[in-house]
């Protein structure tokens, strides 16, 4: 489906795409680096505008959000292309897809789906929502009517505009970093000149009152710099501040990088212990099930304050006002204990 675009400006006889960091000079009937976004007659039009390529609902934790809305589950859309192009992606299928293909719906039909099939809120995930930005805003704010939260999945690459945009409607952001933020990464293998765009953007999630959280692929041998990560941990205590979580991904070999091996945990667990020296709270480990980097720590007392076992929460020990049980510490969790992992009956810590 075909809709006008918001957000895009005229410059001579093109258009400027002002959605994403591009921010792609279009001429007319032509598509932007994304391609879903053309110059039709003078106007930036949205192509996938409600068609949807995948959509599944699961657990928020494995989008990964762990401090918001724990142990709710979300409905995932998401649409064709890619502002990126990256040579590892594991949505290739979509995010490389050069036609619009999938399912029509319209932002009401998501939303019912979402409540239909008892999901608290929305992800918009799977490719960059930033390229649909004016579908997904048209779903949130729907979604928002009818008592669900929002969220995306995003590389962050996107422009104050759209983040003026997305304020009020847009609860919470995973922005995901790889290979630490490198600019050498980026440019061999995300096909992006620059990560600052993506700092900026998230400074100004921050001042929009968007809930934060950020994770980074861990390459091996191509993006797992020490170095870097620390620099990356402290960019990130000192602009967003040391409770902004942190989760370290592992690296599987998918699409044009199936050569590149497993990131090994030692990495994994090196970049962690370099994060805490950074002074961050709250520092996961993700894509590796069963270790002891995917609870939430007290900073205080060190102890568990939320127990997970991949993506189930197994353990509880916060107050109702998500103080740590056993110090007080107020913890930064968006959320309440989860009904559902008290129906399972699952063993309160403390
Ligand atoms: S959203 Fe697409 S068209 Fe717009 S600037 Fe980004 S890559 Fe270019």
């Amino acid at each position: 489906m075909m809709k006008p675009a918001k957000l895009w400006r005229r410059s001579g006889n093109r258009v400027v795409c002002t959605a994403c960091a591009r921010r792609c000079s279009i001429p007319e009937g032509s598509g932007g680096f994304c391609f879903i976004r053309k110059n039709i007659g003078g106007k930036l039009m949205l192509m996938s505008y409600g068609v949807i390529s995948a959509m599944q609902v699961d657990p928020i934790e494995k989008k990964p959000f762990n401090h918001f809305m724990p142990g709710t589950y979300v409905l995932g859309i998401g649409t064709s292309s890619c502002n990126f192009g990256c040579l590892f992606c594991q949505n290739h299928n979509i995010s490389k897809e050069r036609e619009i293909s999938g399912i029509e719906m319209t932002p009401a039909q998501v939303v019912d789906t979402a409540i239909t099939q008892h999901a608290q809120g929305i992800a918009f995930t799977y490719n960059e929502p930033t390229i649909f930005i004016e579908f997904a805003l048209d779903v949130a704010e729907l979604a928002h009517k009818r008592g669900l939260f929002t969220t995306f999945i995003s590389n962050g690459f996107m422009t104050k505009e759209t983040i003026s945009l997305m304020k009020g409607k847009i609860d919470a952001v995973v922005v995901d970093f790889k290979g630490n933020g490198e600019r050498i990464f980026s440019n061999k293998y995300e096909m992006v000149t620059s990560n600052e765009p993506v700092k900026e953007a998230l400074i100004e999630m921050k001042r929009a009152g968007i809930h934060i959280e950020i994770t980074d692929l861990i390459v091996p041998r191509a993006g797992d710099s020490l170095a870097a990560c620390h620099g990356l941990a402290r960019w990130i205590r000192e602009n967003l501040g040391p409770d902004t979580p942190l989760q370290f991904t592992r690296f599987y070999p998918d699409y044009k990088m199936l050569d590149y091996p497993y990131t090994p945990i030692e990495t994994l667990q090196k970049h962690h212990d370099a994060a805490k020296e950074e002074g961050l709270n709250y520092v996961y480990i993700g894509n590796v099930s069963g270790t002891k980097y995917a609870h939430t720590y007290c900073p205080s007392c060190g102890k568990v304050v939320i127990e997970r076992s991949g993506y189930t929460i197994k353990g509880w020990n916060l107050d109702s006002s998500n103080r740590c049980n056993g110090c007080g510490t107020k913890i930064p969790v968006i959320g309440k204990q989860p009904e559902l992992f008290m129906d399972r009956g699952i063993s309160v810590l403390y």
